[in-house]
């Protein structure tokens, strides 16, 4: 997990590096297309389809949340020179707090909502009505992800149009083998409930046939009566396996493990290398609700 979450900070700073030196290459060298994007699972699908034609942008650096992440100035200066955003599009909290002002600095930058054409479904935070904004943790929904990355690029750059529909089609194929692994691995393990610091995992669960139970209450730790009903239920259910996300405190998810005789296990719904990391995912569930 370390050694990815290393790699990753690498990768991103090296396209950072390649994205600067860009501008000032000699024109020999064909101008890729700046594409800015929210969460590190969205620059795999644009990294997938646009292939060698793209450099992309994370906003939300390895490790931070999407809840709460700041955008720093410098982040503002390089989106001035991106072509193409791609929204999550889901009401997810960077979105609607940055997006107005990050496209404020560029009026002619290509908006691409990532959700457009996926049914949000109601948060599992019964004290937070709302809809579930991690609509990726679903290879379903990233499928559906993909496609709308594909159209905004071919609407950027029409003249590439077959070069990254070429490479959606093979990506979705990843995507559809994925799902067909994952439901494989996961059918027959009933309607089983799992328990998870924050719940990142509805589109999943839905997708699956599993029910998540969230520690988080309206994105806070926990009141003492609801860790006592958590606890109840999971010793009533015989869980023994408390998922919690690598950037969130474990003191909660640790104290209800205790309780239950049960593990920690850490699951990460933003990791970069989407198709992996939802393999490891799986294998995890598949462990976690034998
Ligand atoms: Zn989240």
């Amino acid at each position: 997990m370390f050694k990815r979450t290393v790699f990753i900070t690498i990768t991103a700073a090296l396209a950072m590096i390649v994205a600067s030196c860009n501008t000032a290459a000699p024109a020999q060298m064909e101008e890729k297309i700046g594409v800015a994007v929210t969460i590190l699972p969205q620059q795999e699908f644009v990294v997938r389809v646009g292939g060698d034609k793209v450099d992309v942008t994370v906003m939300v650096p390895p490790g931070a949340s999407p809840h709460t992440y700041e955008v720093t100035p410098a982040q503002m200066v390089q989106l001035s020179k991106a072509m193409v955003y791609c929204k999550v599009g889901s009401p997810i909290e960077f979105e609607l707090a940055w997006l107005d002002k990050l496209l404020a600095q560029n009026k002619d930058i290509l908006v691409v909502d990532c959700s457009k054409g996926i049914d949000l479904i109601q948060s599992d935070d019964p004290d937070e009505p709302g809809m579930d904004p991690h609509i990726w943790t679903s290879p379903r929904n990233a499928k559906i992800m993909v496609q709308n990355i594909c159209a905004g690029l071919s609407q950027a750059d029409p003249q590439n149009r077959q070069y990254y529909e070429n490479n959606r089609d093979l990506y979705l194929k990843n995507l559809d083998e994925l799902d067909v692994e994952m439901g494989a691995l996961l059918n027959g393990a009933g309607a089983q409930t799992f328990i998870v610091y924050h719940p990142a995992w509805g589109y999943f669960a839905r997708d699956y046939g599993l029910q998540q139970l969230g520690i988080e209450q309206e994105g806070k730790e926990p009141k003492a009566a609801y860790m006592s009903r958590l606890i109840n239920e999971a010793r009533l259910q015989n869980i023994k396996v408390v998922f919690i996300s690598p950037e969130f405190d474990s003191r909660n998810a640790e104290a209800i493990a205790r309780e239950i005789g049960g593990r920690v296990v850490i699951i990460d719904p933003l990791a970069g290398d989407y198709l992996q990391n939802m393999r490891e995912v799986a294998a995890a569930f598949k462990e976690a609700l034998n």
